[in-house]
């Protein structure tokens, strides 16, 4: 099917991401329906976009992603799609001159301060160090409390100036909350059940996603160049949610990032896949692909930086108050929406993973199937 002008199509998607991909998927082939999906960008899979670079490394272009879920029923709606590589992420990060485990446990604080602590011993160090608050209101507060002020100064304060332009006590505590603080060995940076990364690779998946023959996609266009001239029952919208309502109630702020990609004739640049840098360099993680993917390439391995910044791609939503009382009023105009449904980060202003992208977009296929 290809799109054309004057098409009718009863299902319109603004967004080739995870969120856009998944509700084309089950619309496609549970209902045998046709669906156009209408993209900005020159290809798909949005944040999860990954391709081969000149030196035929796997680059995940905005950043590295790995899945991980405890929700079975979404690992098993990808799993339709990919094998997986069994990856479980650690991460270092580079304070006073040492790799230190992130995040927190005990091999953190052993390697920190050169400390041979047990759990028990942890625990009282903990509570020597954690500040005692009435009420946790901040992403400041939640390590304050969990952690104590060295922790905070060491690993958290500049990394999230870095990564928010703000500090920490201006974010929602959901921002820090979304890191473990652990009394025991385990440096891995996720505990889900289920972990990896797709065995060929993010754009793969994505496009056996939506392989059917009623799946019709325009890349390159922004919807609203379009949509007037598409009759369509109903439309959901994947972008940023402030654009789709021609920002009625002001601009939300959306973080993004620049990404740097540099190539080295040297079988491995970094101890393992992330480092993170919270003290040093604008920059704030280094990603070595060849260590999430396990490729098999010799002499060669491409890095990638991440700066942090307001002007390229949306990418997180701004967690401070002010900009979260401002998606309220959106919210009101969402939910009197009769043919349009929201799905995914931007247009839900949530700092959903993957996962929660999958769930969200299979249980909202499950409300269009009742009414169908
Ligand atoms: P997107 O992928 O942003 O897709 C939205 C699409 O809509 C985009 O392709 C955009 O171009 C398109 N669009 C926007 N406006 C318009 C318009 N006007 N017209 C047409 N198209 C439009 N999650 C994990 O689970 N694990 C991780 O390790 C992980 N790491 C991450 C690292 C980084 C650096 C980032 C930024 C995110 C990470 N995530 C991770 C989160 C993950 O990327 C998201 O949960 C997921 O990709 C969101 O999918 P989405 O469809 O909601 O949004
Ligand atoms: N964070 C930090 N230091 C780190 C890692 C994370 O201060 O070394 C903070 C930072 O504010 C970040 C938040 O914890 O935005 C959540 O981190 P996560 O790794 O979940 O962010 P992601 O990169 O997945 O969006």
């Amino acid at each position: 099917m290809k799109y054309n002008h004057y098409q009718n199509y009863k299902y319109v998607i603004v967004g080739a991401g995870l969120s856009g991909l998944t509700i084309a998927e089950r619309i496609a082939n549970d209902l045998d329906e046709e669906v156009l999906i209408i993209e900005k960008r020159n290809h798909i899979g949005g944040n999860v976009y990954d391709s081969y670079n000149d030196s035929g490394v796997l680059i995940q272009n905005y950043g590295p992603h790995i899945f991980h879920t405890n929700e079975k029923l979404v690992y098993d709606y990808l799993s339709n799609f990919t094998d997986w590589i069994p990856y479980e992420h650690r991460v270092l990060s580079h304070v006073d001159g040492k790799l230190v485990p992130m995040p927190i446990c005990i091999d953190t604080l052993n390697v920190l301060y050169d400390f041979d602590l047990d759990e028990e011993s942890m625990r009282k160090w903990i509570d020597k160090e954690k500040v005692q608050l009435k009420e946790i209101r901040s992403s400041e507060d939640v390590v304050l409390a969990n952690a104590g002020v060295d922790i905070y100064e060491k690993l958290f304060k500049n990394y999230t100036e870095k990564q928010w332009g703000t500090s920490a006590s201006n974010l929602d505590s959901s921002v820090i909350s979304r890191i473990p603080f652990r009394f025991n060995h385990d440096t891995r940076y996720f505990e889900d059940t289920y972990q990896g990364i797709p065995k060929e690779g993010y754009t793969k998946l994505c496009k056996k996603m939506i392989s059917s023959d009623n799946i019709e996609i325009k890349l390159n266009t922004d919807y609203k160049e379009i949509i007037n001239d598409i009759d369509y029952e109903i439309l959901i919208y994947t972008g940023p949610i402030d654009y789709f309502y021609d920002y009625k109630y002001g601009k939300l702020l959306y973080r993004s990032l620049n990404f740097v990609t540099e190539t080295y004739d040297e079988d491995s640049y970094q101890e393992c896949a992330v480092i993170n840098y919270p003290n040093d360099y604008d920059f704030t993680r280094i990603t070595e692909f060849k260590k999430l993917t396990f490729q098999n390439i010799k002499d060669k391995t491409t890095i990638m930086k991440e700066y942090p910044g307001f002007d390229d791609e949306p990418s997180y939503p701004y967690p401070t108050k002010e900009y979260l009382d401002k998606f309220q009023e959106y919210k009101k105009d969402m939910e009197k929406e009769k043919n349009v449904i929201f799905l995914g980060r931007l247009a839900q202003y949530k700092y959903y993973n993957m996962d929660l992208v999958v769930k969200k977009a299979l249980e909202s296929f499950e409300k269009i199937k009742i009414l169908v």
